[in-house]
């Protein structure tokens, strides 16, 4: 065995000195020496020895001088050191000990035992050593940690407190009595009675563990927690109680915050729709007991989003601010309001414009009609936002417990559905969830509903399918498709909800959205240096009929400085039919603007030559129906070659539908049909799909243009 460090062997008397170097060497351990007391000195700091071996007698600086002066240095107060000794007399021996030698050893030298002792004495300093290093570990864990360990003598009730805890507690525990009662005067009145039973508890043998909270005699609260054991005797009576205190005010900051911040909205303060939706059912629980009623009121605000539009978001936030306080003042006055059990009040704000608030013992529905009709008239109140005066209104709808509903879920989704009832009725205004609402209705108000938040909540989005040259495979173009992320149907495929889109007068704004869109992402495209295709949009005979459509596509065109030619618009035949002024000025407009009009599902309606005639299209899509068959031969397959034959003479672009096989595609080539839209090439696929389709198609070029 070879230690890392030397064993450093002083002795003037050379014999020895050689002696003992041989003899530790043949032991295995690396030996230094040095001839005098000076020497060992000298080289002490740059040898930095495991162990000295130190004759007392020496010419010079002798022995006991040696080892006060090494024990005095910073890095000589650990080292072992062994004395080795002729005068075998107590005095010696003991003044050898009081200056801090280890051990000692006489002369004549034992040199088995020296080789014993050495090994001993280097073992036993490893030893100490760890504990030190584990003793200033466990220190250090204990500051960072904010913790202290106490000791109380329960007879004599003394603690002894100075294990650190004057740094946990924040304040001089040396100035106490002893006694374990002496803390108490500072504890939180709400907790003293807590940690005084613990005490009293710990006395007789019960362990514990609690929070509680103190205030120094400087003013700072600190949360603590702490944890008494007690010690037994063999008869098991308490000798002691041990325990641990620490400062725990941080961790329940940062609960507290996270709680909060979990709970309630950022912008206005109030209860968030997690938390609203946790307390409903406290609240219900009370009111169930005591016999009483409970009224969920949902609100929505008319015209914000008109407002965000127009004046930027940030007024839209002073607003919405500005007419939540209004909302939780009027409530507060009503002494109606709930309490949820944390003791915050129970309004909050569900979504962006919408607030939900939980009045608890109503007697009658009218006690909550006549809140719910103050609050309305708050928010009917002009607000001002930068010099402007701003009239907005809210829709509320009111659900009973328990007569609409017995749960949570079941109120809150009522009172929305009245809310929009209330909407319909023009807003402004207030409606009770009507129970004889079922059925169809209730789906159909409620998908309505459903889809209005679909919009505002950004739920909808556009697939791309290419539109592709036959012949070549070449991209020629997209045709946006759109859906709706359901948060709980999931995608949800137009057909299923557009007609409902357009009853309800959500149309247009679906195809405002829609529009702005297209134009964001041929605008993202050119940026990233792809060869953008003109991208078609689908848009509701409903829309087109309205006045703003022209004006719209100018608007997001210039804004996302667009080219017209990029964009494409698709109408059905059922828009033609109609024949209205209004429809023919909004295409000539649009077209006069530079954008290509396309006829989709051509063939399925009633368009007639005339109508193609007068309106500007110039292009048919030819209906997925004629093309299924056309390999079949027959019948539809004369349908499919008449319709492309009508488009060649009327000098209109083609494109083929729905094509699924080869052999389609053939046949639409055959007869003079190239642009193609279909599963055979590939079927609608969301944004990031055909972006990176795209960017491929970008390397592609280069690569062959290079080539
Ligand atoms: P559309 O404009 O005729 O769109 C073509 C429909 O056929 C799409 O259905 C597409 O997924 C589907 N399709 C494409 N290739 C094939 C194929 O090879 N085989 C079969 N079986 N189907 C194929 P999608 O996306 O469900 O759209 C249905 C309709 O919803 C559209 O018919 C269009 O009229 C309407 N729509 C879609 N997006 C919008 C929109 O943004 N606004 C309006 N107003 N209507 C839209
Ligand atoms: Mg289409
Ligand atoms: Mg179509």
């Amino acid at each position: 065995m070879t230690t890392a460090a030397p064993i450093l062997v002083v002795d003037d008397d050379p014999v020895v000195r050689l002696a003992a170097m041989e003899t530790l060497a043949a032991a295995g351990f690396a030996v230094e020496s040095a001839a005098s007391g000076e020497e060992a000195l000298h080289i002490f700091a740059t040898l930095r020895p495991a162990l000295v071996l130190l004759d007392v007698n020496m010419d010079g600086i002798d022995g006991f001088e040696v080892c006060r002066l090494l024990r005095q240095r910073p890095d000589g107060r650990q080292v072992p050191i062994i004395m080795l000794t002729g005068l075998n007399d107590a005095d010696s021996i003991d003044l050898a000990y009081v200056i801090g030698a280890t051990d000692f050893i006489t002369k004549p030298i034992n040199w088995t035992l020296l080789k014993h002792r050495t090994r001993y004495a280097l073992r036993a300093a490893g030893v100490l050593q760890e504990l030190d290093q584990g003793r200033a570990r466990l220190a250090r864990a204990q500051r960072t940690a904010r913790l202290a360990a106490w000791r109380w003598d329960v007879a004599a009730d003394e603690v002894d407190r100075k294990g650190g805890l004057d740094e946990v507690l924040g304040m001089d525990v040396a100035a106490l009595p002893p006694a374990a009662s002496a803390l108490l005067p500072y504890v939180l009145d709400e907790d003293r009675a807590k940690l005084a039973d613990a005490l009293e508890n710990a006395a007789r043998g019960l362990a514990y563990r609690l929070n509680y909270r103190l205030r120094s005699p400087a003013g700072v609260l600190a949360t603590l927690f702490e944890q008494g054991e007690p010690v037994l005797d063999l008869d098991g009576r308490v000798v002691c109680v041990e325990g641990i205190t620490q400062n725990v005010s941080e961790q329940a900051q940062t609960q507290a915050r996270v709680r909060y911040l979990s709970f309630h909205d950022s912008l206005t303060g109030l209860a968030n729709r997690q938390f609203f939706r946790e307390s409903v059912p406290q609240a219900l629980a009370r009111a169930r007991r005591t016999g009483t009623r409970c009224a969920l009121v949902y609100i929505d605000l008319d015209r914000l989003k008109r407002l965000n539009d127009t004046l930027g978001h940030a007024a839209g936030d002073f607003a919405l601010n500005e007419i939540a306080s209004r909302i939780a003042d009027a409530v507060r006055e009503s002494d109606l309001l709930a309490r949820a059990d944390s003791g915050s009040r129970l309004v909050a704000r569900v979504a962006g414009d919408e607030f939900t608030l939980l009045l608890a013992d109503i007697v009658m529905p009218e006690d909550a009609e006549a809140v719910t009709k103050r609050l309305l008239e708050q928010i009917a109140r002009p607000v001002f936002v930068d010099g402007h005066e701003l009239w907005l209104s809210g829709s509320a709808g009111i659900a009973l417990y328990p007569d609409h509903g017995e749960d949570a879920d079941t109120l809150m989704k009522n009172a929305d559905l009245a809310m929009y009832q209330a909407k319909q009725r023009g807003g402004n205004t207030l409606e009770f969830f009507s129970e004889h609402l079922t059925g169809r209705a209730h789906d159909r108000l409620t998908m309505e509903n459903a889809l209005r938040k679909a919009l505002a909540r950004d739920q909808l989005l556009l697939y791309f399918q290419p539109k592709v040259d036959g012949a070549s495979g070449a991209l020629l173009g997209a045709e946006a498709l759109l859906r709706w992320q359901h948060p709980e149907r999931g995608l949800v495929p137009p057909m299923e909800f557009i007609p409902l889109a357009e009853e309800c007068g959500l149309i247009v704004a679906i195809g405002e959205w829609v529009i702005r869109r297209a134009c964001e992402y041929l605008r993202n495209w050119i940026d990233a240096g792809f060869a953008a295709v003109p991208l078609a949009i689908n848009l509701s005979a409903e829309h087109f009929r309205h006045a703003g459509l022209a004006d719209t596509v100018r608007t997001e065109l210039a804004t996302w400085k667009i080219a017209p030619e990029y964009l494409c618009l698709e109408m059905t035949e059922s828009l033609l039919v109609d024949d209205l002024e209004q429809t023919r000025a909004t295409l000539q407009a649009l077209k006069d603007m530079g954008l290509k009009l396309s006829l989709d599902d051509f063939g399925t309606g009633y368009s007639s030559l005339t109508y193609l005639k007068r309106f500007p299209i110039d292009e048919l899509k030819i209906d997925r129906q004629f093309v299924q068959d056309v390999e079949a031969g027959g019948h539809d397959a004369s349908l499919a070659q008449a319709i492309i034959s009508l488009g060649q003479v009327l000098d209109k672009g083609l494109v083929a539908e729905g094509v699924e096989t080869p052999r389609q595609a053939e046949f639409l080539l055959q007869h003079g049909c190239r642009s193609m839209q279909g599963y055979l090439f590939a079927k609608p696929m969301p944004a990031a799909e055909f972006t990176h389709l795209l960017s491929r198609r970008g390397d592609a070029a280069a690569q062959s243009r290079a080539a």
